[in-house]
């Protein structure tokens, strides 16, 4: 092992020789972002664009990688590079590294390929020393601002490369301005900086048992390798951890000569967005200080200005600033982030990235720029997050109205954005309060440390959830986006205390019953009520132009030559149980159903005692006494749909869950008659009439008798689907009645059904045949009856692995396949979802045994695998058989992307997510133009 390590690292260093690490920013360009980390690849694309960059060079996350490779050592020849580099910067800006005439300053900037929390901070003002301060001082003939930026330096460097902690330079400054009676920091004066300056150069010296570093080029290594060590501390990692970024990415540095934005009232600093980040308008939104350096925003020492009001108060710098702003855009094609100083009227552009924004602003720059004629409809589809979408579709807090509630102080603490949407309501801290309120008709969020299966009941009587601990695949998580519910997860900046019945943030307390705000699509948390505004979709012209860009390109030829699949892209269906589900998927773009669930409209409460009582028949005679009765109900169900759903295709399912789902607990009547018995034995021995509590008891014996004789060891893989119809050929008969009949008189008013009837569950082509056979005779003795033509498909869910594995022998039975993911990926895995959510799988996920939940995400090796077959063997015996997916996965993108690449014909997904699926599939149908390419 140990000889091997040696090798290993003799390679490193032998390939080092002659490697280019270190780069000028006029060597790079915007496309380097992997070698030069996004913000040296900014620097280097404005260098190349003429627009004012302070001279510097970047070293690579080469070296980076390198360097923590070799156990914290620069790779051979890096140093020698950035000497070089520094020599040519001190050309270009005609000032000297170390000098005491004329000293050039630097920046020592992190920058990884994406921006990082846990990363380094920058460090100013490097290079100074008490030989390079006189050459400021008189440079400037400014000596408070030279002794400024002396003590800014020692104090940076001494606790971001150094690590002496904040709070110890802190107390000498706090301990200075008293003496001086200095309120503000402006307020110290020259003498008061020079003994901050000596006390921080003793704190150095009796923390470290070493004086502060003279030499600047030792300033500079000492930076440098900070630098490239923070990519390996704990935070970063933390972080790349949870949002899942590649350890071997690593880090650059950005070394950048220093412009000074406090050199007086021309000077100053800026941060500014080319487009509102909020809501997408086209105007520039930022901020912008005067007299300050960069860190001074940030750290929020005094109120900036609006970049609006720099407009008035600057003119010649606004203007400037604003005809770069514009350049940036067109040159990127993209809204920008940008950071700028203002040296004595001078501007300099410090830093650009891609602009952070809402959904909104996403959806309304992505239309602006098509209209601008900066991209094309394909980019402006591709620029948009789909899962962004949703938030457009789900209550919002007015954003006014949240701005102005974090100006004020309500914002409590952030936690993680775990399912979308915006709900405001009284802060509950157990599950059964909330459902009592929750069905008085009262907003309810409900707070909890972390949720279990048992709190269930609570979070669907909730407007929205809050838990302290868990993440994004909590049991929360899970259940409030399956739900629809706004939540925020994993809020740690919270304590919640469930017995107390409150939580604290900060110095505040929220009781129970007191009014929060929660926003799932950020994760933040507030305290009182915010206006909630229930976007509208028809009036979002934005988002369906946008949209409609996405139908466009999902439409067209985009699988041309791909085996077996259908050449145009994939069409968007819905599942939806009810006719408003089934409006509302067509409001937002269905173009059909994949999924209705015929047994949702079993549970209603007046059809459920008729549904127990049709279960627990003893014989088919009693049976088909009940069936009789749920017919027209069934029908009356149909018919609704239908009318809804027009001519559009139409899937329905025969029923499927485990019938013990329809009856009472077994558990409760267990307790239930256990007491009656007790009553009557014990307690009411001499009573002189029992008749009546006896007759309950009986009653309720039976029923107990009866459920038992349903109880399954494992429902999940019990007696449902197709076996259902196989034992109880009646249901599958009346069902299919109900839905031809239904057909045929919307026929007969000329509305053109296309109705399609679906078997659940079947893993052995004869399943399959027995229930065609019901079904083909029952339909056509239904259609002989009506006295009409009617059209009508049959088809089946492919959701055990059988099934897909024997898919050429069923699809000789079938004239559509569908995949139930849900279950596919129960049986695959051998997992029961209810019990994997909430025992194990959570634990799998936070462990890395599985990459993401399978139940969220398309498992596409495994449980994808079996797609692959079942579409291949499917369409070998039937070409042209249509295949879609009406599992929860059909709404999720990455799923989609594979199921256009595995050739289905449709994803089918509930009604909200609709949108979100028409742009995934566009997205989907790009990406395979690409690769194709
Ligand atoms: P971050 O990634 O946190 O934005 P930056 O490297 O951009 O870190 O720098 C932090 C602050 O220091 C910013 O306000 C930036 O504008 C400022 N800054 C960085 N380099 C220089 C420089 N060479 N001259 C003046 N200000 C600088
Ligand atoms: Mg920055
Ligand atoms: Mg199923």
């Amino acid at each position: 092992m140990a000889v091997r390590k040696v090798t290993a690292k003799k390679m490193v260093t032998k390939k080092a020789l002659s490697k280019k690490w270190v780069y000028l920013f006029a060597e790079g360009n915007k496309d380097m972002r992997d070698l030069l980390g996004g913000k040296g690849a900014g620097l280097a694309e404005m260098t190349n664009a003429q627009l004012p960059v302070p001279p510097g060079f970047t070293i690579t996350t080469e070296a980076c990688n390198t360097y923590v490779a070799l156990g914290k050592k620069f790779p051979k020849g890096m140093l020698k590079q950035t000497l070089a580099a520094m020599k040519q910067v001190e050309k270009q800006t005609g000032k000297k590294f170390g000098d005491a005439k004329n000293p050039l300053l630097v920046s020592v900037r992190s920058g990884a390929k994406f921006s990082m929390p846990g990363m380094m901070d920058t460090v100013l003002n490097l290079g100074l020393n008490s030989e390079t301060l006189t050459g400021i001082e008189a440079l400037t003939n400014n000596p408070r601002f030279a002794q400024d930026a002396y003590r800014r330096f020692i104090q940076m460097f001494g606790r971001i490369v150094m690590g002496i902690e904040a709070k110890k330079w802190d107390a000498i400054f706090d301990g200075v301005k008293e003496k001086f009676h200095a309120k503000q920091d402006t307020d110290l004066g020259v003498d008061g900086l020079k003994e901050v300056v000596v006390k921080y150069k003793e704190l150095y010296k009796a923390e470290l048992g070493e004086e502060f570093p003279e030499d600047p080029y030792k300033q500079l290594e000492l930076a440098i390798g900070a630098v490239f060590g923070s990519w390996m501390g704990k935070r970063a990692v933390d972080y790349r951890r949870i949002n899942k970024i590649a350890d071997n990415l690593g880090t650059a540095v950005n070394v950048c000569t220093m412009v000074f934005g406090n050199m007086g009232d021309d000077s100053g600093t800026g941060v500014a967005f080319t487009r509102d980040p909020g809501t997408g308008e086209n105007e520039l939104f930022g901020e912008y200080l005067v007299n300050a350096q960069g860190e001074d925003v940030v750290a929020g020492i005094r109120t900036p200005m609006k970049i609006a009001e720099l407009k008035e108060k600057n003119k010649k710098v606004y203007n400037e600033f604003h005809k770069i702003a514009r350049r940036m855009e067109k040159h990127y094609r993209e809204m920008q982030d940008l950071e700028f100083t203002v040296e004595r009227g001078k501007l300099y552009m410090l830093q650009t990235r891609t602009g952070k924004r809402t959904a909104r602003a996403a959806v309304n720059v992505a239309v602006q720029m098509v209209n601008e004629k900066l991209i094309t409809k394909e980019e402006a589809v591709q620029r948009v997050d789909p899962q962004q979408v949703v938030q457009l579709l789900m209550p919002q807090f007015d954003y006014k109205a949240k701005e102005e509630a974090t100006k004020v102080g309500k914002l409590l603490a952030k936690g993680l954005n775990a399912s979308p949407g915006a709900a405001t309501g009284l802060a509950i801290f157990d599950p059964d309060t909330a459902e009592k309120l929750g069905k008085e008709g009262k907003s309810i969020i409900l707070v909890r440390y972390e949720t279990s299966p048992e709190d269930v009941h609570g979070m669907y009587a909730s407007k929205g959830i809050l838990t302290q601990h868990g993440g994004a695949t909590s049991h929360a998580a899970v259940v409030a986006r399956g739900a629809g519910l706004p939540c925020v997860a994993g809020c740690e900046g919270i304590r919640v205390d469930e017995e107390k019945k409150q939580f604290t943030a900060g110095n505040k307390t929220i009781k129970e019953g007191d009014s929060i705000s929660i926003d799932g699509g950020s994760g933040e948390v507030f305290a009182g009520e915010i206006r909630t505004v229930l976007p509208d979709y028809d009036k979002d012209e934005n988002l369906k132009l946008l949209l409609s860009w996405a139908d466009e390109i999902r439409l067209r030829k985009s699988r041309k030559g791909m085996e077996n699949a259908p050449e145009l892209g994939l069409q968007v269906w819905a599942n939806a149980d009810y006719p408003r589900d089934a409006r509302m998927a067509r409001r937002f773009g269905a173009q059909g159903i994949g999924l209705c669930r015929t047994e949702h409209m079993f549970m209603e409460t007046e059809r459920l005692p008729i549904v127990q009582k049709m279960i627990l028949a003893k014989n088919d005679a009693d049976r088909q006494v009940y069936l009789d009765q749920l017919l027209p109900i069934q029908r009356g169900d149909f018919i609704g749909l239908f009318e809804a759903m027009e001519e559009l295709p139409t899937v329905i399912r025969l029923i499927d869950p485990p019938l013990h789902e329809f009856l009472p607990s077994y558990e409760e009547l267990l307790v239930k008659s256990t007491e009656l018995r007790m009553r009557i034995e014990y307690m009411h021995k001499d009573d002189v009439d029992n008749s009546s509590e006896k007759a309950r008891l009986k009653e309720t014996e039976e029923l107990l008798n009866a459920v038992k004789g349903m109880k399954e060891a494992n429902p999940m893989l019990g007696l449902r689907g197709c076996r259902l119809g196989i034992t109880m050929p009646q249901i599958t008969k009346m069902q299919t009645r109900a839905i031809i009949e239904a057909a045929c008189i919307l026929k007969k008013r000329g509305v053109n059904v296309h109705p399609e009837i679906m078997i659940p569950l079947v893993g052995h082509v004869n399943e399959l045949k027995n229930q065609r056979e019901i079904l083909e005779a029952e339909a056509k003795k239904v259609i002989a009856e009506q006295g009409i033509e009617l059209e009508y498909k049959f088809g089946t869910m492919i959701e055990i692995p059988r099934g897909a594995l024997t898919a050429n022998q069923i699809a000789e039975y079938a004239q559509f396949f569908s995949f139930g993911t849900n279950d596919l990926t129960q049986t695959t895995f051998g997992y029961s979802r209810d019990d994997a959510e909430g025992k194990f799988l959570l634990k799998y996920v936070e462990d890395k045994i599985l990459p993401e939940n399978p139940f969220q995400s398309l498992d596409q090796i495994g449980v994808g695998r079996l797609m692959q077959i079942a579409v291949k063997e499917g369409r070998a015996v039937k070409p042209g058989l249509k295949v879609g997916i009406c599992g929860e996965h059909g709404g999720d993108p990455s799923s989609i992307d594979f199921c256009h690449r595995t050739g289905l014909n449709y994803v089918s997904c509930s009604p909200f997510r609709v949108p979100v699926a028409r742009l995934a599939a566009a997205q989907a149908a790009l990406a395979k133009v690409v690769k194709d390419k």
